[in-house]
């Protein structure tokens, strides 16, 4: 698919897939929309958030995690776009690779938009942790843009 190989040449162009078990392409399946978080064990252990949207994953590295009760806010780094694919991987990225170290899915659901604008996205989860409904909140003010909040809204009880 043509788009998805403009989209993911940032991803592809980061990875030697003779090296690395890790997914060099997908396509959608039929179904509602994924969402996946992967725990990372690379050189500092982070989490992965990862939201379908326009047949790829829109990914965020999460330092601290998901946070699972509202009021925590943590910062989440919007990284590449990862190909479809990647919400079933699970592996081991040889050291020397980009990611080197173990990736586990820490979470994988559906979810809803709510709200999917430039500085604000709004979603709701169900996974098999994860319920209920979590905002992004992209940080202006940082340095290319790239960084956002990350919370669980307390409007989730309302709602669930
Ligand atoms: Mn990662």
């Amino acid at each position: 698919m043509s788009i998805q190989t403009n989209q993911l040449f940032e991803y592809t162009s980061k990875r030697n897939f003779e090296k690395t078990p890790e997914p060099k392409s997908g396509e959608k399946k039929t179904g509602p929309l994924l969402f996946v978080i992967h725990e990372h064990h690379a050189s500092r252990l982070h989490w992965d958030l990862r939201l379908e949207k326009d047949g790829v994953l829109k990914s965020w590295a999460v330092p601290k995690g998901v946070p699972e009760t509202p009021k925590i806010r943590h910062l989440a780094i919007e990284t590449e776009d990862h190909p479809y694919d990647y919400g079933n991987f699970e592996g081991t990225i040889p050291q020397g690779q980009y990611g080197a170290g173990l990736v586990k899915i820490w979470d994988r659901g559906h979810y809803t938009p709510k709200v999917w604008a430039n500085d604000k996205i709004e979603v709701k989860l169900e996974g098999k942790r994860l319920h209920g409904i979590y905002v992004l909140v992209r940080l202006k003010k940082s340095e290319n843009q790239k960084n956002w909040l990350l919370l669980k809204s307390r409007d989730t009880e309302k709602l669930v």
